[in-house]
């Protein structure tokens, strides 16, 4: 490895080192990404990106973007170019932009070499008849009567297959190998079928397609990839890749070699592509970006960064064995990271007014604020400050507790960047709600003027806008998607049945500083007190929307800090 050695190298990295120590692969390393264009990535996809690319990088070997497009049933352009869009946000370069249907002629014509050879035959009984042949894991396979075609007759059904002579699911291309195979992938599995469907690359120039496991391998093949790593559920397909790849392999080029790591599983979510895109076409969700969804797309319109999921990925490590991610860890990781970028802003979502009698009317102040106290370059802002500002409603109780450390009647609290406020008096609808709080300041106590006030400790501190200079906002304050921690775990149970009904809540009273009026779609903030909010696509001049990546506070932890 070029860099990083001292780091503990991952099991994966470790097989490389022994290859390259071997002398198996030397200098020849590739690596690949094959996505399936049937979905939007997520948050598991970007482990194997992290895994691949990161591989490319640490090698200095290149890694080809790979779409896996071999059925066009559910295969679309909308999502080869998401998924480009997505690899390039998390910062990763690909080498070539390939598709497994640039291969269909060549791998067409290794199939026919494979009924040349006496490796593949062509069936024409139906799935049923088919799938009970097999036998099953305790019970060995029959061979089909239909193993034995001659060449010729084989050839000739199959380029009809191709020609479009037979309907979907009268006839298949099956490889013959074992029926009595431990490994039930090895019994005789299918390489080609009909579907006759537009491809959205090829068209309508194919009426078969050819099967993954066929697929997978020998592009890799082609593309002389040297490690082909994919997810522990196909280990058992390993046996079948290296038979496929013993049918064409010239000593001359590279063999590659197929490892599994487990997936990434994450706790209150879904992960599957198909299960994704059920929430997107019953409209349960937003779209593929929606906020909730931890598809990328989804994590970038939350307000998450390309360096928190990376991070996310180098801590959740590589590993052998299936395992759950706690969903805190990517929270965590965001709430990392943007705490070292996020300026600091000042925003009330639940607003109560507040008047300070003893501030003359028509007085403004612009004070100076720290845009990000851990970043000293982020410099300063101006806030304004007048005679009526909010605050938030939960921050004031008439009477309290003594460990009530905000603002309550006849006590003390400093407004950021601002004064000490001391609460006299409400005023109060027929409701019995409070309308107004009365307070008075102390003059001297302003933040950063130097007198010895300005020093004064007192308990709590508030953040606050000022009335007259608030600037209404929208803000969609988005939680789990699920309230269940693993939504799709139980057989019975329609992992729907788990959505959080309070997974969106929109707040349309909210205010913020009018410092934010110049923000920018996607620009990433921290509202002091409450937590790091994004600006929305759906912000506009006249209307800001924000929503809430993730809140200070964890109100999923199990003990709650009480106040
Ligand atoms: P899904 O089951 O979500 O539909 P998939 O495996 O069918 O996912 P692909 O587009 O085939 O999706 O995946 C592209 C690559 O990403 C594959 O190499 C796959 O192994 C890897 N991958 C997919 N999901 C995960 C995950 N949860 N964790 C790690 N890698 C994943
Ligand atoms: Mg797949």
């Amino acid at each position: 490895m070029t860099e990083d050695t001292k780091k503990p190298l991952n099991f994966l990295e470790q097989i490389i080192e022994e290859d390259l120590a071997n002398g198996i692969h030397p200098k020849k390393l590739r690596f690949r990404f094959p996505p399936e264009p049937n979905g939007y990535l997520h948050i598991g996809h970007a482990a194997s990106i992290c895994l691949n690319f990161g591989l490319g990088l640490s090698y200095n070997a290149p890694v080809n973007l790979r779409f896996d497009d071999t059925n066009p049933a559910k295969e679309e352009q909308e999502y080869v170019d998401a998924i480009k869009h997505d690899i390039k946000w998390l910062g990763f370069e690909w080498d070539k932009e390939l598709y497994s249907s640039d291969y269909f002629q060549q791998l067409y014509d290794w199939a026919v070499l494979l009924i040349k050879n006496g490796k593949a035959y062509v069936d024409d009984q139906s799935s049923e008849v088919m799938a009970q042949q097999k036998g099953s894991p305790i019970k060995v396979g029959v061979n089909s009567p239909h193993r034995n075609r001659s060449v010729e007759e084989n050839l000739s059904l199959f380029e009809s297959m191709k020609k479009g002579g037979f309907n979907e699911a009268t006839h298949v291309l099956r490889a013959k190998i074992d029926m009595t195979s431990p490994n039930m992938l090895m019994r005789d599995p299918i390489i080609y079928r009909v579907l006759k469907r537009a491809h959205h690359r090829t068209g309508n120039d194919w009426n078969i397609y050819p099967m993954y496991d066929w697929t997978h391998g020998e592009s890799d093949y082609i593309e002389q990839i040297s490690h082909s790593i994919c997810t522990l559920e196909f280990k058992n397909h390993r046996e079948l890749y290296d038979w496929f790849l013993d049918q064409v392999h010239d000593a001359e080029l590279m063999r590659p070699k197929q490892r599994e790591f487990a997936r990434r599983n994450l706790s209150y979510t879904v992960m599957s592509k198909r299960k994704l895109l059920q929430l997107v076409e019953e409209n349960l969700v937003n779209g593929w970006d929606d906020p909730r969804m931890p598809t990328i797309s989804g994590l970038r319109r939350r307000g998450y960064t390309p360096e928190a999921i990376k991070k996310f990925s180098e801590l959740a490590g590589i590993a052998k064995r299936d395992n759950v991610t706690d969903v805190a860890l990517l929270e965590f990781c965001i709430k990392d990271d943007l705490n070292k970028t996020a300026p600091r802003v000042m925003a009330v979502l639940d607003p109560v007014k507040v008047i300070i009698t003893n501030y003359p009317e028509g007085q403004e102040e612009w004070l100076e604020a720290e845009n990000n106290q851990e970043d000293a370059s982020a410099g300063f802002r101006k806030v304004p400050f007048s005679r009526e500002i909010y605050i938030e409603r939960e921050d004031f109780r008439e009477q309290a507790n003594k460990k009530f450390f905000r603002l309550k009647l006849d006590k003390e609290v400093r407004l950021k960047n601002a004064y000490i406020i001391k609460a006299n008096s409400v005023v109060k609808n027929d409701a019995d709600e409070i309308l107004e709080i009365h307070c008075t300041y102390d003059t001297l106590s302003r933040s950063g003027s130097g007198t010895e006030e300005s020093q004064r400790k007192v308990k709590g501190t508030l953040h606050w806008v000022s009335v007259q200079h608030a600037v209404k906002a929208e803000v969609r304050l988005y939680d789990r998607l699920f309230n269940h921690e693993a939504p799709d775990s139980q057989k019975e149970v329609d992992f729907k049945t788990f959505i959080n009904p309070d997974s969106l809540v929109i707040n349309n009273n909210a205010f913020v500083e009018p410092s934010l009026k110049e923000a920018n779609v996607s620009d990433r903030f921290q509202f002091q007190r409450l937590g790091y909010f994004n600006i929305d696509n759906d912000s506009t001049s006249e209307k800001l929307v924000f929503n809430r990546t993730v809140s200070l506070r964890d109100s999923w932890a199990k003990t709650e800090a009480k106040q």
